[in-house]
């Protein structure tokens, strides 16, 4: 199938953005397309209005900015893969990214479009909430910042309004010596998770002084699991912790779709999150063999 009839706007600046998105109440933003074109071909949404950001010079690029990073909207997935800073500061980001579909999906896909998104499933969403992310969105009454925790409302829903426009994203790297691991189960590589984590670890004299747990593909958006985060902090790390941990994020509240059960989901939860807390212990001790 084709796309129903649109109009098309290439605007240059996020001001003019908020303009049409304010006068046109059935517009759509364009970011990579690698989500809303397959959405608009099969006819799950009909835009009246398209608003293409590609030209939007300010969405772009990653700026170290103090203790943490801020990140444009439209900075490509290919780039932020690759890039230098990401891979010394926040290299979850990165590693997670080598999960996000393929070279051609992220060369033109976004970390906004994939965090506005929102699947379930989405690595940059995990990786978002593992890190307390804060994105910033840009309306007609200014800026407002919105804590990871608070963006998802529904299922592909993020607490945006129809006439905001995500603008950047703000991570704050972990500064004190750390591990992390991010890994995922999916049916072939490439496709989106079935459930995915992301962990991080810091390590103070051989005793975990924070963790971050974070999951995919639970729940509509990405779920910390605060209780397992509680049971490691100030617990030396180990076979038996990561085991109880394991134990304890299998509880999650998951959901259940046409293709896996809530009980799959909950067994997958489990695993990952022991091989994924051993898999960053690995790696703080630069024992890592490979991609995790
Ligand atoms: C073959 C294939 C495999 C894929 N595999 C994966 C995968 O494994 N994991 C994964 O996470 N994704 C995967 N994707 C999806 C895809 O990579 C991301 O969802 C996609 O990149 C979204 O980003 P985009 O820049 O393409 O956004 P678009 O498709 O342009 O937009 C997505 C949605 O976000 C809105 N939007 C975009 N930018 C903004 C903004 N700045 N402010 C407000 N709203 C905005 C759009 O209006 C639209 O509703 C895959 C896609 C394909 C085609």
């Amino acid at each position: 199938m084709k796309s129903c009839n649109f109009s098309y706007y290439d605007p240059n600046t996020v001001s003019e953005v908020v303009s049409l998105i304010s006068r046109h109440e059935n517009a759509k933003l364009l970011a990579g397309g690698q989500s809303l074109v397959p959405m608009l071909n099969f006819r799950i949404l009909s835009p009246e209005h398209i608003v293409d950001l590609n030209k939007v010079s300010d969405l772009f690029g990653i700026k170290e900015n103090g203790n943490h990073l801020r990140i444009g909207s439209m900075t490509r997935q290919s780039e932020l893969l690759n890039s230098p800073l990401i891979i010394q500061s926040s290299p979850l980001i990165s590693r997670a990214l080598g999960y996000v579909g393929h070279d051609q999906t992220r060369n033109r896909g976004t970390i906004g479009g994939s965090l506005c998104h929102l699947d379930p499933a989405a690595e940059l969403c995990v990786v978002a909430s593992a890190y307390n992310a804060e994105l910033t969105v840009t309306g007609k009454k200014g800026d407002r910042v919105i804590a990871m925790s608070d963006w998802p409302v529904d299922f592909l829903t993020p607490a945006l309004d129809h006439d905001e426009i995500l603008t950047n994203i703000r991570i704050t790297p972990w500064q004190g010596s750390h591990g992390f691991c991010f890994i995922e189960f999916a049916r072939r590589e490439g496709d989106f998770a079935i459930v995915a984590v992301a962990v991080l670890i810091e390590i103070t004299d051989h005793v975990i002084s924070k963790a971050s747990i974070a999951l995919g593909g639970v729940a509509a958006g990405p779920v910390r699991l605060h209780d397992v985060e509680t049971l490691l902090t100030g617990q030396s790390p180990g076979q038996e912790l990561f085991k109880e941990a394991g134990l304890l994020a299998k509880k999650v509240d998951a959901m259940s779709d046409i293709n896996y059960s809530t009980n799959y989901r909950k067994r997958l939860s489990g695993t990952l999150t022991e091989r994924a807390l051993h898999g960053a212990m690995a790696q703080f001790k630069g024992e890592e063999e490979g991609h995790a």
